[in-house]
């Protein structure tokens, strides 16, 4: 994508203070997925590092669930969802990690082929802890990291340093 169209995509990510607690940067991509040129724009800048080196996208729950889909419909690839616990019908692994205040757990099928190369996509990257939970959980089930890949990373919460590389389309 050009320049230009990466500036106006990432004008459609609204900037919403104080949710869903006082303190936060909500980062809203809502007016952006509901942009036919935007959607395709970030589906393309998201998986184009990776092209031909992956065989399905993996969204977390919820709003990486919303990017996946274009995403491998974009690359001619398949999806994959990793949900949050009790969601899937049979689990196959499953990881817990640290929230801000608390736990939480996702889960994954295994329905992939052992060693699947997959893209692993969300929406946002802040502390990072979702995404190298979703990464522990495609190494437990035998598949290959081919990539993680975000729309925005917030970079002052150093996500990266928790994750490894991440390609962020946009970073704030
Ligand atoms: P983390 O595990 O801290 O990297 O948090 C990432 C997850 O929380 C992603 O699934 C995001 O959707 C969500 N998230 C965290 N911070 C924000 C934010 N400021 N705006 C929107 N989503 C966020």
């Amino acid at each position: 994508p050009s320049a230009a169209d990466l500036a106006r995509a990432e004008s459609l990510i609204a900037t919403i203070p104080d949710f869903p607690e006082p303190g936060i940067l909500f980062r809203d991509i809502s007016p952006l997925l509901a942009d036919a040129a935007g959607l395709r724009t970030v589906a393309e800048a998201m998986v184009a590092p990776f092209a031909g080196t992956f065989d399905v996208v993996a969204g977390v729950e919820a709003r990486g669930f919303l990017l996946a889909g274009a995403l491998a419909v974009a690359s001619g690839t398949g999806l994959a969802p990793i949900r949050k616990a009790g969601k899937l019908p049979r689990p196959a692994g499953s990881v817990d990690y640290a929230l801000e205040y608390g736990t939480a757990t996702i889960e994954m099928s295994d329905d992939l082929a052992p060693g699947t190369r997959v893209l692993l996509v969300d929406d946002v990257l802040a502390t990072g802890g979702t995404l190298r939970a979703g990464q522990q959980l495609l190494e437990q089930l035998g598949y290959a990291l081919a990539g993680t890949a975000v729309l925005m990373e917030l970079a002052e919460l150093g996500g990266r340093d928790v994750c490894g590389p991440v390609h962020s389309v946009f970073t704030v």
